[in-house]
């Protein structure tokens, strides 16, 4: 089986976000899609394990909130590998009540949805919940991100309770190692200017390339991950740099 075959498979990236009892959750998801349209009702697949999922249970409403394409990534950080149980991820982000009582996430986000849960189906470590759509907006033009363009353009893996999580070690071909090999200068002197290798946040996978460096943090192209201020924090999880292998 060749799991890259997975990646063509397209989907966007949202928050989705619930609250019961005056408990607020929100996690970002990938696997959001319509399925009726008389009347409108979309899907939403939810991780057993994630809070949220538990808030969605009882309070039998979520929203969506479509992310754009160019956005500070520190918001999938926050909302997609740390848990609500121990970070208020509501307390640094612009939202509002829907009409349902459903907190909407609008930082980052070009549309939104607020839904009553209509039906749940167990399917296996994940909850698929159809919900109805009750009210909707735009907030903005501009294009939604992509998960093709998250993990192109942001190098990101998914986190483990995705539904698209795929193993790296599955993503190989059996033929050539996945690992970027920076090339060898024939010439010595040319290792001087040799930016090193590219490092990984073990906690959400972002990868710092040197020849790339980090535009979000001000670092420029050419910097060796060994030069980053020793405060240098993943742009995705907000991790420090002694997670980056
Ligand atoms: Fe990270």
């Amino acid at each position: 089986m060749n799991y890259k075959a997975f990646h063509k498979l397209s989907y966007g990236l949202y928050i989705i976000a619930s609250e019961y009892e005056g408990i607020k959750s929100g996690y970002i998801g990938n696997t959001v899609f319509q399925v009726t349209s008389e009347p409108p009702r979309i899907a939403i697949s939810c991780h057993k394990d994630n809070f949220t999922t538990s808030i969605i249970q009882k309070s039998k409403i979520f929203s969506v909130s479509v992310l754009k394409q160019q956005l500070d990534t520190s918001i999938i950080g926050e909302f997609g590998f740390i848990s609500g149980r121990e970070f208020d991820k509501f307390s640094k982000v612009d939202f509002r009540k829907s009409e349902s009582g459903v907190p909407v996430i609008l930082d980052a986000a070009i549309a939104w949805f607020e839904c009553t849960v209509v039906k749940e189906i167990d399917a296996g470590s994940h909850l698929l919940f159809l919900g109805e759509v009750g009210n909707c907006d735009i907030l903005s033009d501009e294009p939604p991100l992509t998960y093709d363009y998250y993990r192109e353009k942001y190098r990101m893996l998914a986190p483990k309770n995705a539904p698209t999580y795929i193993d790296k070690d599955k993503l190989g071909d059996g033929k050539k190692p996945e690992i970027d090999e920076p090339a060898q200068p024939e010439n010595p002197d040319e290792k001087k200017t040799d930016p090193g290798h590219s490092f990984t946040c073990t906690i959400c996978g972002f990868t710092y390339n040197p020849e790339d460096g980090d535009p979000t943090a001000g670092i420029p192209p050419g910097t060796p991950f060994e030069d980053l201020p020793e405060d240098y924090k993943c742009p995705i999880c907000n991790a420090g740099k002694e997670y980056f292998i």
